[in-house]
This record gives structure tokens, C-alpha cells and sequence, in this order.
């Protein structure tokens, strides 16, 4: 194999894609000592959806050192999470500080090209090397142990970088996920979305102003309308891909028909213009892998599944996957043992919060739930509930989940096979 170094200290571990799973997850080996490349196939600052943060992840963000950042930012300051039902009645607004002291109740709507190229400076200013224009073709492998990674750079010839470590952190382009054939659907989920923007959108007054509004149509179908710089708000709607694209496969059309038909939504865009086209499409959002990680290499992030946005938790598990990641790395490196078992070390923890909000989403999709009647009838599980949509997840939440199981089926399960 020829591999070709164009950094002067030897790669430990190889990142594929800058989003801010990889960004974080280089920020914090660089830190631990262990040198990292990111190979990132775009040119930031692009454009990604997922601009919603939700508050537990403060706490990582503190821990990257990127809150004196966010502090400055134009981002509009999110305290609450409001539901508007399809005839215009109103929930009382979700407001973080009920469970959450101090500054950690609040968190940010953020525009993803800047917030993002924020994460990936962050790490080139760690040490990280990062290189742009710069697709990863495909993962290297020795026999069943990754080796390190082809890159194709925009300009000139393709080369191999090697590393002790290659993780997969490419989003939705799940590299590792569609080379190794792991990629599946996620069994009972099938959603699909298109969103746009808009200026001038009517904002609520005071700490509302940064609020995320779910605004529910038919068949448990909503929109997100979420505030961002610039007076750009951001509205999606997310339902079953049957229904959206029953008739017509045309986004606009589809787009403005759900828009539209949404009154309570437009209340809100009565004297907003739209500034964007519409993206998304018939794809479904869902999918995830059946290994986390390997022998030499380990997915974080959207390389690993992503379910819905209804919780707004994408972010937040790219960032805690990255750091449990870093952790378990760091611990291989130091031990020499890249095995997919100790590389991997994290899998359970993670996964295990992951299947607390596949329940979730299983449970706001089911016609006969309400998390109104859930906690009249479980008070005690309230707490849980408020965690989880905070994205406390990772930890013992199985008290919750038995008493979720009681009000509405569990999801079918992932037959998850670890490394
Ligand atoms: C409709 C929708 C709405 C959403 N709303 C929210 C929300 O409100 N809040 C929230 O938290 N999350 C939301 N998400 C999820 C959120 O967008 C993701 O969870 C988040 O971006 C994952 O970060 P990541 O770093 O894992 O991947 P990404 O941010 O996708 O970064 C991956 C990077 O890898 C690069 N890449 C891809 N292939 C290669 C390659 N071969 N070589 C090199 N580089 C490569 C890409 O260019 C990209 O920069 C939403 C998702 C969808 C689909």
C-alpha cells in the first residue's frame, strides 16, 4: 500500500468529515495528545440542516471551550420548546429552567454554515490538520483491521493517509455504513421532510422570541419553526413520505400545500417572505448501522443513525458520540489495543440513550399517546420525561422506559450486533 504523508507528524487517527462530530471529536484527542487528521469534502461554510440545540448539550460545549464563542454569537437564545395543535391551541410553553439551574437552561437556534465552521476552527486551533476539498473515496483495509483512508482532493491526485485509528464521522453519507453494506431502515419509522426559510416571520415576545414552536398537522404529521440570525426563520415539515409525496413529487408545490394548509403556521408567516428554496425530498430520514465500531475504526455522529428531528437531538448525540468516542480511543491508543471491543467500549452507553428517544419518537408518533395523560398517570416518571427531552439520556433510564412500555408498544427492536 502507498501511503503519502503531508503533515509533518504522523497521523493517529483519521477523521472522515468536519461536521461537528468530527470537529469535536478532533478537539478532544488533539487535547489528550494524539494527532488527528480531518479530511472534510466541502468548503466551509456550507450549508446543513439541524440548527435546534437542545440544553444538555451545554455541558460538552463548556468542555470543547466553546461557550466564550457561542456567548458572542448572533444566534437567537432558545429557554423554551412550545406545541401548537392543528386548530391553533396552544401548549404552555416547555421552559428549560423548570428542571435546569443557571445558565445551562438555555441554549441557542444556530445558523449550521458559521456554527459549524466555528467547531472546525476550534479544532485547527487544538492542532487538529484539517484539510478541505478533501473526500474520503474509501476506508483502507488490512484483512479486516482499518488502516487508514484514500483521499480525492478536488485538485490533484488521490492519496492514502495512514492511521492507527479511522472514524467515520461523514453524516448522512455514512462512508463506513455503505462500504461495509451496515446501513439498514429503522424498523416502524418512516418519515420523510422538506423545509425552506423565511424573513420576517412573527417572533413571540421576550424569552419566547427564541423558542422552538412544533406546529402539528394531520396523522401526527408538524412543522418545526425555529428562529434564526437575520430575522431567517426555519420551517420544515416532517410527516409520512406516502402522504407528502402522494399526487405530485414536486417539493414547491408539496411545500406551499403543507404550508399552507396550516393555519396556525401561517398566522405566524402572514408577512414573511420566503428566502430560500425548498430542500429534503421522498428519502426517509431514518437509518442506522449495525456496528458502531471495528477492528481499527469507529463511527460517530450521523455516521451512525440518525432517527428524527422531533426532539432536535441530532446535535447533541453527534457531540456526546464524539465524546464517549474520544474517550474510548484515547484509552485504545494508550493501551495499543485497537480491537473493536475496546474501541468500541462506548457503544452500549451510547446506544442505550439512543433507544430512550427511539421510544420517544415512537411514542409522539402513536395516535393513541399523550404525554399529557402519561404523567397524570406515571407523576413520578415527569422528572424522566423532562430529562429526555432535554437530552439527559445517558443514563439508567429504565424506570422510564418501563413505565413508557405500559402506555404505548415498545418500537421493534435493532437487532444491534456490536463490533
Ligand atoms: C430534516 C432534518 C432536521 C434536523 N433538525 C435538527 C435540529 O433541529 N437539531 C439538531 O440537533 N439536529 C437536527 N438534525 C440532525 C443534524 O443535522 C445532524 O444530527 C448533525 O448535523 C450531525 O452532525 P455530524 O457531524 O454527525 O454530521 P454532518 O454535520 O452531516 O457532517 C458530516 C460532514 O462530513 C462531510 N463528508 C461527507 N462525506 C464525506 C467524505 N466522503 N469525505 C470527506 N468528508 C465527507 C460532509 O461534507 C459534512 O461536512 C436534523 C436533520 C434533518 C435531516
Amino acid at each position: 500500500m502507498n501511503f503519502t504523508s503531508q503533515s509533518s507528524r504522523s497521523i493517529d487517527v483519521a477523521i472522515v468529515g468536519g461536521g461537528p462530530a468530527g470537529a469535536a471529536l478532533a478537539t478532544l484527542l488533539e487535547r489528550a495528545g494524539y494527532h488527528c487528521a480531518i479530511f472534510e469534502a466541502g468548503v466551509f461554510p456550507r450549508y446543513h440542516i439541524g440548527e435546534s440545540l437542545i440544553p444538555h448539550t451545554f455541558g460538552i460545549l463548556d468542555r470543547l471551550g466553546l461557550l466564550p464563542k457561542l456567548r458572542i454569537s448572533p444566534y437567537p437564545e432558545k429557554y423554551s420548546v412550545r406545541f401548537v395543535s392543528p386548530t391553533g391551541k396552544e401548549s404552555t410553553p416547555f421552559y428549560f429552567s423548570e428542571t435546569i439551574d443557571g445558565e445551562g437552561a438555555r441554549t441557542w437556534q444556530v445558523e449550521r454554515s458559521s456554527f459549524d465552521q466555528l467547531c472546525l476552527s476550534h479544532a485547527r486551533e487544538q492542532g487538529a490538520d484539517v484539510r478541505m476539498c478533501a473526500a474520503v473515496e474509501q476506508v483502507l483495509f488490512d484483512g479486516a483491521r482499518a488502516t487508514g483512508v484514500r483521499v480525492r482532493p478536488s485538485e490533484g491526485d488521490a492519496y492514502d493517509m495512514a492511521a492507527r485509528v479511522v472514524v467515520d464521522a461523514s453524516g448522512r453519507s455514512t462512508v463506513l455504513g455503505e462500504q461495509l453494506g451496515l446501513k439498514s431502515s429503522v424498523p416502524g419509522l418512516r418519515k420523510a421532510s422538506l423545509w425552506s426559510y423565511y424573513k420576517g416571520g412573527r417572533r413571540l415576545d421576550g424569552i419566547d422570541a427564541g423558542e422552538t414552536t412544533i406546529f402539528m398537522i394531520r396523522n401526527r404529521g408538524w412543522f418545526w419553526y425555529i428562529p434564526l440570525p437575520d430575522d431567517v426563520v426555519s420551517v420544515g415539515v416532517v410527516a409520512s413520505p406516502d402522504e407528502l409525496f402522494s399526487g405530485t413529487q414536486e417539493k414547491e408545490t408539496i411545500y406551499a400545500r403543507e404550508v399552507y394548509a396550516c393555519g396556525p403556521l401561517m398566522d405566524r408567516l402572514r408577512t414573511a417572505k420566503r428566502c430560500a428554496g425548498v430542500y429534503g425530498g421522498p428519502r426517509e430520514l431514518a437509518y442506522f448501522n449495525r456496528q458502531t465500531s471495528g477492528d481499527g475504526w469507529v463511527m460517530v455522529g450521523d455516521a451512525r443513525a440518525f432517527l428524527d428531528p422531533i426532539y432536535s437531538s441530532g446535535l447533541y448525540l453527534a457531540l456526546a458520540s464524539a465524546e464517549l468516542a474520544a474517550d474510548s480511543i484515547r484509552q485504545a491508543l494508550e493501551a495499543n489495543d485497537l480491537s473493536a471491543a475496546k474501541l468500541g467500549a462506548f457503544e452500549a452507553r451510547l446506544m442505550a440513550g439512543v433507544d430512550v428517544i427511539r421510544r420517544l419518537i415512537h411514542a409522539f408518533y402513536d395516535p393513541h399517546f399523550s404525554f399529557g395523560e402519561f404523567v397524570t398517570r406515571f407523576p413520578a416518571q415527569r422528572r424522566a420525561l423532562v430529562d429526555c427531552l432535554v437530552g439527559d439520556v445517558l443514563k439508567d433510564m429504565s424506570a422510564f422506559t418501563a413505565a413508557l412500555e405500559q402506555a404505548t408498544p415498545p418500537p421493534p427492536s435493532l437487532a444491534v450486533a456490536s463490533g
